[in-house]
Protein backbone atom coordinates (compact mmCIF):
# COMPACT_ATOMS: atom_id res chain seq x y z
CA UNK A 1 0.00 0.00 0.00
CA UNK A 2 1.28 3.38 -0.97
CA UNK A 3 0.81 5.98 1.65
CA UNK A 4 0.86 9.05 -0.11
CA UNK A 5 -0.29 12.05 1.45
CA UNK A 6 -3.97 12.64 0.87
CA UNK A 7 -6.04 16.01 2.26
CA UNK A 8 -8.32 15.56 4.74
CA UNK A 9 -11.19 16.48 2.45
CA UNK A 10 -12.55 16.73 -0.91
CA UNK A 11 -10.34 19.58 -2.62
CA UNK A 12 -11.45 21.47 -5.76
CA UNK A 13 -9.56 20.81 -8.56
CA UNK A 14 -6.63 23.41 -9.44
CA UNK A 15 -7.45 27.09 -10.03
CA UNK A 16 -11.09 26.63 -8.58
CA UNK A 17 -10.76 28.56 -6.08
CA UNK A 18 -8.98 31.32 -7.89
CA UNK A 19 -12.60 32.35 -9.34
CA UNK A 20 -14.53 35.05 -7.78
CA UNK A 21 -17.95 34.17 -7.69
CA UNK A 22 -20.58 35.95 -10.33
CA UNK A 23 -22.43 38.98 -8.22
CA UNK A 24 -25.50 39.30 -9.79
CA UNK A 25 -27.50 42.93 -9.53
CA UNK A 26 -29.11 43.62 -6.40
CA UNK A 27 -32.84 42.72 -5.41
CA UNK A 28 -34.11 44.15 -2.47
CA UNK A 29 -34.15 47.98 -0.41
CA UNK A 30 -34.89 47.65 3.15
CA UNK A 31 -37.70 50.08 4.70
CA UNK A 32 -38.87 51.19 1.44
CA UNK A 33 -42.82 51.59 0.40
CA UNK A 34 -41.99 50.43 -3.84
CA UNK A 35 -38.94 49.17 -5.00
CA UNK A 36 -37.79 49.75 -8.75
CA UNK A 37 -34.96 46.97 -9.39
CA UNK A 38 -33.40 48.55 -12.31
CA UNK A 39 -30.00 46.37 -11.48
CA UNK A 40 -30.36 43.42 -14.07
CA UNK A 41 -31.52 44.42 -17.35
CA UNK A 42 -34.98 43.07 -16.94
CA UNK A 43 -37.84 44.25 -19.49
CA UNK A 44 -40.27 46.68 -17.58
CA UNK A 45 -43.01 45.33 -20.04
CA UNK A 46 -42.56 41.61 -19.35
CA UNK A 47 -42.96 38.50 -21.48
CA UNK A 48 -45.94 37.91 -24.22
CA UNK A 49 -49.29 37.07 -22.78
CA UNK A 50 -48.87 33.90 -25.28
CA UNK A 51 -45.83 32.95 -23.21
CA UNK A 52 -47.64 33.21 -20.07
CA UNK A 53 -50.26 31.01 -21.26
CA UNK A 54 -48.03 28.53 -23.13
CA UNK A 55 -46.35 28.19 -19.67
CA UNK A 56 -49.42 27.69 -17.60
CA UNK A 57 -50.20 24.95 -20.46
CA UNK A 58 -47.08 23.30 -19.32
CA UNK A 59 -48.37 22.80 -15.55
CA UNK A 60 -50.60 20.11 -16.81
CA UNK A 61 -47.84 17.34 -17.61
CA UNK A 62 -45.33 17.92 -15.16
CA UNK A 63 -45.02 14.25 -14.63
CA UNK A 64 -43.17 14.17 -18.40
CA UNK A 65 -40.05 14.66 -19.09
CA UNK A 66 -38.99 17.86 -21.48
CA UNK A 67 -37.74 16.75 -25.07
CA UNK A 68 -34.26 16.65 -24.72
CA UNK A 69 -33.79 17.82 -28.15
CA UNK A 70 -36.22 21.08 -27.22
CA UNK A 71 -37.41 20.81 -31.08
CA UNK A 72 -40.80 22.95 -30.35
CA UNK A 73 -38.51 25.61 -29.88
CA UNK A 74 -35.70 25.58 -32.24
CA UNK A 75 -38.43 25.03 -34.81
CA UNK A 76 -40.17 28.66 -33.24
CA UNK A 77 -36.50 29.93 -33.43
CA UNK A 78 -35.49 28.65 -36.91
CA UNK A 79 -38.96 30.28 -38.11
CA UNK A 80 -38.77 33.81 -36.68
CA UNK A 81 -34.86 34.17 -37.93
CA UNK A 82 -35.05 31.80 -41.49
CA UNK A 83 -32.41 29.19 -40.13
CA UNK A 84 -32.04 25.67 -40.04
CA UNK A 85 -32.95 23.42 -36.67
CA UNK A 86 -29.36 21.53 -37.13
CA UNK A 87 -27.84 24.98 -36.48
CA UNK A 88 -29.32 25.72 -33.15
CA UNK A 89 -28.94 24.74 -29.73
CA UNK A 90 -31.11 25.94 -26.55
CA UNK A 91 -29.46 26.53 -23.42
CA UNK A 92 -30.24 27.31 -19.37
CA UNK A 93 -29.59 30.74 -20.23
CA UNK A 94 -27.17 31.79 -22.71
CA UNK A 95 -25.09 31.45 -19.76
CA UNK A 96 -24.79 28.00 -20.14
CA UNK A 97 -23.84 27.84 -24.01
CA UNK A 98 -20.78 30.30 -23.06
CA UNK A 99 -19.85 27.54 -20.16
CA UNK A 100 -20.20 24.86 -22.86
CA UNK A 101 -18.09 26.66 -25.44
CA UNK A 102 -15.12 27.33 -22.97
CA UNK A 103 -15.90 23.56 -21.48
CA UNK A 104 -15.94 22.09 -25.50
CA UNK A 105 -12.75 24.02 -26.85
CA UNK A 106 -10.60 25.17 -23.80
CA UNK A 107 -7.82 22.65 -22.18
CA UNK A 108 -5.60 24.10 -19.48
CA UNK A 109 -3.33 26.47 -20.67
CA UNK A 110 -5.39 27.76 -23.23
CA UNK A 111 -6.12 30.99 -23.60
CA UNK A 112 -9.73 33.23 -24.58
CA UNK A 113 -9.88 36.42 -24.70
CA UNK A 114 -12.17 39.07 -23.88
CA UNK A 115 -12.40 43.03 -23.27
CA UNK A 116 -11.77 45.64 -20.92
CA UNK A 117 -15.52 45.76 -19.77
CA UNK A 118 -16.83 42.40 -21.16
CA UNK A 119 -19.06 40.52 -19.84
CA UNK A 120 -17.90 38.92 -16.53
CA UNK A 121 -19.47 35.41 -16.79
CA UNK A 122 -16.94 34.61 -19.66
CA UNK A 123 -13.87 35.00 -17.28
CA UNK A 124 -15.77 32.23 -14.43
CA UNK A 125 -15.98 29.64 -17.28
CA UNK A 126 -12.82 30.74 -18.96
CA UNK A 127 -11.18 29.33 -15.97
CA UNK A 128 -13.46 26.83 -14.64
CA UNK A 129 -12.29 25.33 -17.97
CA UNK A 130 -8.67 25.64 -16.82
CA UNK A 131 -7.93 28.43 -19.44
CA UNK A 132 -6.11 31.67 -18.95
CA UNK A 133 -8.23 34.52 -19.08
CA UNK A 134 -6.70 37.20 -21.47
CA UNK A 135 -7.91 40.46 -21.44
CA UNK A 136 -7.60 42.98 -24.47
CA UNK A 137 -7.80 47.15 -23.36
CA UNK A 138 -10.70 48.62 -24.89
CA UNK A 139 -11.29 52.84 -25.96
CA UNK A 140 -13.76 55.23 -25.23
CA UNK A 141 -15.49 52.24 -23.18
CA UNK A 142 -16.25 50.37 -27.17
CA UNK A 143 -14.51 47.29 -28.23
CA UNK A 144 -10.86 47.43 -29.86
CA UNK A 145 -10.36 45.05 -32.70
CA UNK A 146 -6.80 45.92 -33.04
CA UNK A 147 -6.16 45.47 -29.22
CA UNK A 148 -8.12 42.25 -28.97
CA UNK A 149 -5.85 40.85 -32.46
CA UNK A 150 -2.93 41.75 -30.41
CA UNK A 151 -3.94 39.73 -27.66
CA UNK A 152 -4.14 37.15 -29.51
CA UNK A 153 -1.38 34.13 -29.38
CA UNK A 154 -0.37 30.64 -30.75
CA UNK A 155 -2.31 29.56 -27.22
CA UNK A 156 -5.86 31.16 -28.17
CA UNK A 157 -8.86 29.12 -28.61
CA UNK A 158 -11.90 31.74 -28.33
CA UNK A 159 -12.25 35.33 -28.65
CA UNK A 160 -15.63 36.34 -27.03
CA UNK A 161 -17.24 40.21 -28.04
CA UNK A 162 -20.39 40.88 -26.34
CA UNK A 163 -22.06 43.01 -28.91
CA UNK A 164 -23.87 45.23 -27.79
CA UNK A 165 -21.69 44.94 -24.83
CA UNK A 166 -22.93 44.89 -21.37
CA UNK A 167 -22.19 47.43 -19.18
CA UNK A 168 -21.27 49.77 -21.44
CA UNK A 169 -24.28 49.47 -24.22
CA UNK A 170 -21.94 50.09 -26.86
CA UNK A 171 -21.38 48.05 -30.13
CA UNK A 172 -19.10 47.61 -32.82
CA UNK A 173 -20.27 48.61 -36.58
CA UNK A 174 -20.66 44.83 -38.40
CA UNK A 175 -17.72 46.07 -40.77
CA UNK A 176 -15.43 45.99 -37.65
CA UNK A 177 -16.72 42.68 -36.14
CA UNK A 178 -16.13 41.29 -39.85
CA UNK A 179 -11.97 42.95 -39.56
CA UNK A 180 -11.62 41.39 -36.32
CA UNK A 181 -13.08 37.75 -37.85
CA UNK A 182 -10.83 38.35 -40.92
CA UNK A 183 -7.54 38.69 -38.39
CA UNK A 184 -8.57 35.48 -36.20
CA UNK A 185 -6.70 32.07 -37.43
CA UNK A 186 -9.14 29.64 -39.01
CA UNK A 187 -8.89 27.46 -35.92
CA UNK A 188 -9.99 30.38 -33.32
CA UNK A 189 -13.59 30.18 -32.50
CA UNK A 190 -15.04 34.00 -32.53
CA UNK A 191 -18.24 33.80 -30.19
CA UNK A 192 -20.56 36.89 -30.56
CA UNK A 193 -22.70 37.05 -27.62
CA UNK A 194 -25.83 39.16 -29.21
CA UNK A 195 -27.33 38.82 -25.54
CA UNK A 196 -29.15 42.63 -26.66
CA UNK A 197 -29.04 42.22 -30.33
CA UNK A 198 -33.14 43.05 -30.57
CA UNK A 199 -32.98 46.09 -28.75
CA UNK A 200 -30.81 47.68 -31.57
CA UNK A 201 -31.93 49.95 -34.17
CA UNK A 202 -28.91 50.68 -36.26
CA UNK A 203 -28.12 50.72 -39.79
CA UNK A 204 -24.87 49.31 -39.22
CA UNK A 205 -25.08 46.73 -36.95
CA UNK A 206 -25.85 43.61 -37.59
CA UNK A 207 -25.74 40.38 -34.74
CA UNK A 208 -23.63 37.50 -36.78
CA UNK A 209 -25.90 35.57 -38.62
CA UNK A 210 -24.23 35.97 -41.50
CA UNK A 211 -20.71 35.00 -40.19
CA UNK A 212 -21.86 32.16 -38.73
CA UNK A 213 -23.31 30.98 -41.64
CA UNK A 214 -20.28 31.43 -43.78
CA UNK A 215 -17.13 30.59 -41.74
CA UNK A 216 -16.84 27.52 -39.58
CA UNK A 217 -15.39 29.81 -36.63
CA UNK A 218 -17.95 31.96 -35.43
CA UNK A 219 -21.05 30.90 -32.76
CA UNK A 220 -23.69 34.11 -32.13
CA UNK A 221 -25.58 33.84 -28.51
CA UNK A 222 -29.02 34.91 -27.63
CA UNK A 223 -31.03 35.24 -25.22
CA UNK A 224 -34.77 35.10 -23.99
CA UNK A 225 -33.98 37.01 -20.53
CA UNK A 226 -34.08 40.40 -22.21
CA UNK A 227 -36.64 41.43 -24.76
CA UNK A 228 -38.60 38.58 -24.46
CA UNK A 229 -38.87 38.86 -20.41
CA UNK A 230 -38.45 35.74 -19.70
CA UNK A 231 -35.33 35.84 -17.18
CA UNK A 232 -37.06 33.66 -14.56
CA UNK A 233 -37.23 30.69 -16.98
CA UNK A 234 -33.48 30.71 -18.04
CA UNK A 235 -33.61 30.53 -21.93
CA UNK A 236 -30.56 30.89 -24.48
CA UNK A 237 -30.12 30.05 -27.92
CA UNK A 238 -26.80 29.38 -29.94
CA UNK A 239 -26.55 29.44 -33.70
CA UNK A 240 -23.26 27.82 -34.62
CA UNK A 241 -22.40 25.61 -37.48
CA UNK A 242 -23.00 21.82 -37.05
CA UNK A 243 -19.96 20.63 -36.19
CA UNK A 244 -20.01 23.19 -33.14
CA UNK A 245 -23.47 21.90 -31.65
CA UNK A 246 -22.43 18.38 -32.68
CA UNK A 247 -19.51 18.64 -29.95
CA UNK A 248 -21.60 20.82 -27.45
CA UNK A 249 -24.34 18.17 -27.70
CA UNK A 250 -22.38 15.68 -26.28
CA UNK A 251 -21.59 17.37 -23.04
CA UNK A 252 -24.76 19.42 -22.39
CA UNK A 253 -27.29 17.89 -19.65
CA UNK A 254 -29.50 15.40 -21.57
CA UNK A 255 -32.56 17.34 -20.97
CA UNK A 256 -30.99 21.26 -20.57
CA UNK A 257 -34.21 22.80 -20.92
CA UNK A 258 -37.43 22.56 -19.24
CA UNK A 259 -40.84 21.77 -20.66
CA UNK A 260 -41.92 25.26 -19.53
CA UNK A 261 -39.13 26.95 -21.31
CA UNK A 262 -39.62 25.00 -24.53
CA UNK A 263 -43.46 26.27 -24.60
CA UNK A 264 -43.15 29.17 -23.49
CA UNK A 265 -39.88 30.34 -25.50
CA UNK A 266 -41.50 29.12 -28.41
CA UNK A 267 -44.96 31.37 -27.75
CA UNK A 268 -42.52 34.25 -26.86
CA UNK A 269 -40.64 34.89 -30.16
CA UNK A 270 -43.06 34.09 -32.08
CA UNK A 271 -45.24 36.79 -30.85
CA UNK A 272 -43.59 39.86 -32.63
CA UNK A 273 -45.87 42.51 -32.22
CA UNK A 274 -45.04 42.09 -28.44
CA UNK A 275 -40.98 42.62 -29.69
CA UNK A 276 -42.45 45.44 -31.40
CA UNK A 277 -44.08 47.22 -28.99
CA UNK A 278 -41.08 46.55 -26.58
CA UNK A 279 -38.45 47.86 -28.72
CA UNK A 280 -40.18 51.64 -29.54
CA UNK A 281 -40.66 51.64 -25.76
CA UNK A 282 -37.12 51.13 -25.13
CA UNK A 283 -35.87 53.52 -28.18
CA UNK A 284 -38.50 56.13 -26.57
CA UNK A 285 -37.61 55.79 -22.43
CA UNK A 286 -33.55 55.42 -23.34
CA UNK A 287 -33.62 58.40 -25.03
CA UNK A 288 -35.41 60.83 -22.68
CA UNK A 289 -32.94 58.92 -19.81
CA UNK A 290 -30.32 60.07 -21.28
CA UNK A 291 -31.45 63.40 -22.35
CA UNK A 292 -32.46 63.87 -18.54
CA UNK A 293 -29.22 62.76 -16.89
CA UNK A 294 -27.02 64.52 -19.45
CA UNK A 295 -29.13 67.82 -18.23
CA UNK A 296 -27.99 66.77 -14.24
CA UNK A 297 -25.00 67.58 -15.80
CA UNK A 298 -23.77 63.31 -15.48
CA UNK A 299 -22.23 61.68 -18.47
CA UNK A 300 -24.06 58.97 -19.77
CA UNK A 301 -22.17 56.11 -22.09
CA UNK A 302 -24.07 56.42 -25.87
CA UNK A 303 -26.16 52.86 -25.73
CA UNK A 304 -28.02 50.93 -27.92
CA UNK A 305 -29.64 48.36 -25.49
CA UNK A 306 -32.02 48.44 -23.02
CA UNK A 307 -29.78 50.00 -20.19
CA UNK A 308 -27.42 52.96 -19.56
CA UNK A 309 -24.07 53.14 -17.94
CA UNK A 310 -24.15 56.61 -15.93
CA UNK A 311 -20.81 58.36 -14.44
CA UNK A 312 -20.63 60.16 -11.37
CA UNK A 313 -18.56 62.70 -10.30
CA UNK A 314 -15.29 62.55 -8.32
CA UNK A 315 -16.60 64.42 -5.34
CA UNK A 316 -17.20 61.35 -2.73
CA UNK A 317 -20.45 62.98 -1.82
CA UNK A 318 -21.64 62.70 -5.29
CA UNK A 319 -20.05 59.58 -6.36
CA UNK A 320 -21.59 56.66 -7.72
CA UNK A 321 -21.12 54.57 -4.40
CA UNK A 322 -23.11 57.59 -2.66
CA UNK A 323 -25.61 57.66 -5.50
CA UNK A 324 -26.42 53.98 -4.86
CA UNK A 325 -26.59 54.15 -1.14
CA UNK A 326 -29.26 57.05 -1.67
CA UNK A 327 -30.74 55.55 -4.80
CA UNK A 328 -31.73 52.39 -2.59
CA UNK A 329 -33.13 54.33 0.21
CA UNK A 330 -35.50 55.77 -2.37
CA UNK A 331 -36.15 52.15 -3.78
CA UNK A 332 -34.39 52.53 -7.15
CA UNK A 333 -32.20 49.53 -7.23
CA UNK A 334 -29.33 50.04 -9.49
CA UNK A 335 -26.00 48.14 -10.20
CA UNK A 336 -22.49 48.94 -9.23
CA UNK A 337 -19.99 48.27 -12.01
CA UNK A 338 -16.44 48.23 -10.22
CA UNK A 339 -15.87 44.51 -11.25
CA UNK A 340 -16.16 45.85 -14.76
CA UNK A 341 -13.41 48.36 -13.93
CA UNK A 342 -16.15 51.35 -13.50
CA UNK A 343 -15.79 52.22 -9.66
CA UNK A 344 -17.60 55.30 -10.45
CA UNK A 345 -20.39 54.56 -12.56
CA UNK A 346 -23.90 53.02 -12.18
CA UNK A 347 -25.85 51.08 -14.54
CA UNK A 348 -29.03 51.69 -15.48
CA UNK A 349 -31.72 49.21 -16.81
CA UNK A 350 -35.03 51.20 -18.30
CA UNK A 351 -37.91 50.83 -16.70
CA UNK A 352 -41.18 51.82 -16.55
CA UNK A 353 -42.37 55.19 -17.02
CA UNK A 354 -42.68 55.59 -13.14
CA UNK A 355 -39.36 54.06 -12.53
CA UNK A 356 -37.87 56.25 -15.21
CA UNK A 357 -39.40 59.87 -14.05
CA UNK A 358 -38.52 57.95 -10.19
CA UNK A 359 -35.02 57.75 -10.72
CA UNK A 360 -34.44 61.05 -12.20
CA UNK A 361 -36.01 63.22 -9.55
CA UNK A 362 -34.26 60.78 -6.94
CA UNK A 363 -31.13 61.57 -9.05
CA UNK A 364 -31.68 65.92 -9.15
CA UNK A 365 -32.33 65.56 -5.51
CA UNK A 366 -28.79 63.84 -4.73
CA UNK A 367 -26.86 66.13 -6.88
CA UNK A 368 -28.37 69.08 -5.71
N1 LIG B 1 -24.46 37.95 -22.25
C1 LIG B 1 -24.59 39.21 -21.83
C2 LIG B 1 -23.79 40.28 -22.50
C3 LIG B 1 -25.45 39.50 -20.77
O1 LIG B 1 -25.57 40.76 -20.31
C4 LIG B 1 -26.21 38.46 -20.17
C5 LIG B 1 -27.17 38.73 -19.03
N2 LIG B 1 -26.61 39.32 -17.91
C6 LIG B 1 -26.02 37.15 -20.65
C7 LIG B 1 -25.14 36.95 -21.69
C8 LIG B 1 -26.66 35.96 -20.02
O2 LIG B 1 -28.02 35.93 -20.20
P1 LIG B 1 -28.89 34.65 -19.87
O3 LIG B 1 -28.02 33.61 -19.24
O4 LIG B 1 -29.95 35.13 -18.97
O5 LIG B 1 -29.40 34.17 -21.20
Amino acid sequence: MTTTLQPLRPTPKAGLLDIAAYVPGKEHAHGVAKVYKLSSNETPLGPSQHAVEAFAAAAANLEIYPDGQAMALKEAIAEVHGLNTANILCGNGSDELLGLLCQTYLSPGDEAVYTEHGFMVYKIYIMAAGGTPIVARERDEMAEVDAILAAVTPRTKIVFLANPNNPTGTYLPFEEVRRLHAGLPKHVLLVLDAAYAEYVRRNDYESGMELVSSFENVVMTRTFSKIYGLAGLRIGWMFAPTHVVDALNRIRGPFNMNSAAIKAGAAAIRDRAHVDRTVAFNDEWREWLTAELTALGLRVTPSVANFVLVHFPEAASKSAAAADEYLTSKGYILRRVTGYGFPNALRLTIGSEEANRGVVAALSEFLK
